[in-house]
């Protein structure tokens, strides 16, 4: 790998872990995690990449989960900051792709303020890798040519209020959601009411890519009775459009 670039002392790199499993890691990502000094991961992260870390490495488990006590967002940026001007290499590990509702953005503008050399790794967000593992394309000709991302919650954990559910039940093929098990009641009554077919399907998957990865199939209308009653729960990503049925030929 001597291509690679060198993690420099007092940088921090954010860097995406992919859903789960090890082998959607970049080379990137294992090469930054072959030099770091202090690796400081998020709870999503799959514990088992780290053995790709120098046995040495400081290794700090951190970051918010949605419905539990977690760390503010300004200690962990404070945290990142105070091990870089003290000469590390600091490795910010996340779920999936860093800038993908994974507070990615914030932190590397807050490390900017403070004028310490950032550099990004990109994930494979669960979004999209998660979704294929379960075999559902997120695009496909002839059913949907667009796609789009959403928050099930907002920062107050609450239904984001500044999602267009009219546009998005009409202008959105296929609708992938993260963070939305605790709303999809209200998000699926919304979407109907805006004109989406309330047979249309939806696919929950949770723990996507990792040996224990639980796919439930349901309908926009049944989804928030369905889900209760299989006790499904977080971390799930939940697609709804179309394209969710091409999984039939593609399991
Ligand atoms: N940055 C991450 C997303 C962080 S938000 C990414 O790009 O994937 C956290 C949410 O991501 C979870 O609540 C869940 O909706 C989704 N998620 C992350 N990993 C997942 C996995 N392995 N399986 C299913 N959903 C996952």
């Amino acid at each position: 790998m001597s291509k690679l670039p060198i993690f420099e002392s007092g940088a921090v790199w954010l860097v995406g872990a992919g859903p789960g499993d090890p082998g959607l890691l970049t080379l990137h990502a294992v090469n930054a995690l072959k030099q770091a000094d202090v690796i400081i991961y998020d709870a999503l992260v799959n514990v088992e990449v780290l053995e790709w870390a120098r046995p040495d490495a400081e290794q700090i488990k951190l970051g918010k989960r949605g419905g539990m006590p977690s760390p503010k967002q300004a200690e962990i940026t404070a945290k990142l900051i105070g091990f870089a001007q003290a000469g590390k290499r600091v490795l910010r590990l996340k779920g999936g792709d860093p800038y993908m509702f994974g507070r990615g953005g914030e932190e590397a503008l807050a490390l900017a303020a403070a004028n310490i050399p950032v550099r990004v790794i990109p994930g494979i967000t669960a979004g999209i890798g998660g979704l294929a593992y379960a075999g559902i394309p997120v695009t496909h000709r002839d059913i949907n040519q667009s796609v789009t991302f959403l928050t099930g919650h907002d920062h107050r954990g609450l239904t984001p209020g500044r999602i267009d559910w009219a546009a998005i039940a009409k202008g959105s093929g296929m609708i992938v959601m993260y963070m939305a098990v605790k709303h999809i009641g209200e998000i699926a009554t919304a979407l109907i009411a805006a004109g989406r077919p309330a047979d249309d399907p939806v696919t929950v998957v949770k723990n996507a890519t990792m040996p224990d990865m639980q796919v439930l199939e349901t309908t926009l209308e049944n989804a928030a009775r369905d889900i209760a009653k299989s006790g499904i729960g977080s971390p799930a990503i939940i697609s709804i459009g179309r394209g969710n049925l091409l999984r039939k030929d593609l399991t």
